[in-house]
Parts: structure tokens; sequence; C-alpha cells
């Protein structure tokens, strides 16, 4: 999978993205990554890429021409249009579901605002997605992207060496993961749960599905309508609300 990125700030993109379990992906090959400067496509001998906004009001614009080039030169070789991702607080809101989506795009293009914002014009010439990662306002979309691509990236086949951690996890089946334990069996005199150290997979199993249930049932209980629950999640998590009420 190919991860291209439209940015003013490069060096943020790749620093941020080649560490760690990203970085390794990208040096295996599993994924690759390409950020490019716009500013490299302005015409003007300052580097300028904005302007001021027509009708007046505070901040720059980020200017359209400077970002077609750049987009015409990143796509020329691809054989058919990629998606084209704009970050910004007033699309979608990314989730997982959407990261699943998306992680079966081969390319993925991907546009960070900056200042005010970009030139309407552009953004309805390229943009196929409007993605927004939250309710509240950053100052540009570097961070917004590295976190999509993260997010996409670990769903590519190969780039977690343990695939079932991506299986298991918070989101993949509508709720969130159980609680996780590792040694010391004992710390500041807690103990780890007795059926985790048992061997019994069945046990631990339906322990950890309960856990989960229970969790998103404290903490995301909207999540609850949308997943996916068999006759016995239904009966645990009535009894959890018959204890609440006692
Ligand atoms: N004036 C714009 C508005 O009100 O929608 C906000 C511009 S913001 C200061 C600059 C850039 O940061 C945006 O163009 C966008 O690319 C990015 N950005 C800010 N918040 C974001 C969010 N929650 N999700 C995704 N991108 C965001």
């Amino acid at each position: 999978m190919n991860f291209y990125v439209m940015t003013l700030f490069p060096e943020m993109i790749q620093n941020g993205l080649n560490t760690s379990i990203t970085g390794r992906a990208i040096a295996q090959g599993k994924i690759s990554l390409k950020a490019v400067d716009i500013r490299d496509y302005s015409t003007d001998k300052y580097r300028h890429v904005d302007d001021y906004p027509y009708g007046g009001g505070a901040g720059m614009v980020m200017q359209p021409g400077p970002i077609f080039d750049c987009y015409m030169d990143l796509t020329k070789d691809m054989g058919k249009k990629p998606r084209v991702i704009y970050t910004t607080p007033q699309g979608r809101v990314f989730t997982q579901d959407v990261a699943q989506e998306l992680s079966k795009e081969e390319d993925l293009v991907f546009l960070c605002g900056h200042y005010e914002g970009v030139d309407e014009r552009i953004l309805e010439e390229i943009v196929t997605d409007n993605l927004s990662i939250g309710d509240y306002v950053l100052t540009g979309g570097e961070l917004p992207a590295m976190v999509m691509i993260d997010a996409i990236s670990r769903l590519v086949p190969g780039v977690l060496s343990n695939e079932s951690s991506a299986q298991f996890e918070s989101f993949q089946d509508g709720l969130l993961e159980y609680p996780q334990y590792t040694r010391p069996e004992e710390f500041h005199g807690k103990k780890v749960p007795q059926v985790l150290l048992s061997g019994h997979h069945a046990n631990i199993e339906r322990w950890r599905r309960e856990k989960s249930l229970e969790r998103t049932w404290q903490r995301r209980p909207e999540l609850l309508k949308d997943a996916v629950l068999d006759k016995k999640d239904m009966a645990f998590l009535k009894s959890l609300s018959e204890n609440q009420k006692e």
C-alpha cells in the first residue's frame, strides 16, 4: 500500500512515521510513504503558497495552483485516479470502520491544510474524501494524516507481526477490548485474575468476552447498539444492569 502526503511540512510526516511499527513496515516494503513539499510547486520567487482570503478576514489561505501541480506530478504514473483525502475538521469523522475501508486501497493521497485552510476550488477538483479526526481544530493537517496513516497501516497484512493482535482489539467487533495483564503476577498487592493463569482456553475466552462487554457498557454504552451480540452476551449485559439497579 502506498501513502502519499501533500504537505508544507514533509519532515514532520517522515519523522513521525519512520519510527516504530510504521517505520519497520516502510523499511520492509510492506507500505511506502512519500511526503511531498507543496512549496516545491510554488511559482513565486519567495516560494509563497498562501495568500489573503478574498472578502477579508483573519489568516491566510493555501493557493490552488501549487497543490494542483503537486497532485498532477504525484499521480501522473498511477494509472487510475486515487482516493484523495483532505484532512479537515469539517469532514466525516475517521473511525476504525473508515480505516478498514481505506486499508483496501492500493494508493492513498492525503492533502494537509494549514493556516485558515485551502482554496475551495482545488478541493472540489481533486478531493474524494473529507475526513476529520475529531471535533477540535488543529494548526495543520499533518497530525491527522499521521493518525490516519498509522491506523490504516496496521490493518495492512504483514504490518503487525502478530496478525491476531489487530483482530481482537477495541472497535474491531464493535466493542472495547478486555483488560490486559503481563508479568509480574502480583503488583502493588494486586493479583492477575486467576482465570488468566488457569490455561483453560474456553474460560479465558469467556472471561475476556464478558470484560469486553462490561467495559463497553461502562465506558461507551452507545457502541452496544451496533455490536454483534449473541444470547449469552445479552444475558450478561442484562445481569450488569440488574446488578446496577440493586
Ligand atoms: N478554518 C478551518 C475551519 O474552520 O474548518 C480550520 C483550519 S485549521 C486551523 C488548518 C488545517 O488543519 C485544516 O485545513 C486541516 O487540514 C487541519 N485540521 C485542523 N483540525 C483538524 C481536524 N480535527 N481533523 C482533520 N484535520 C484538521
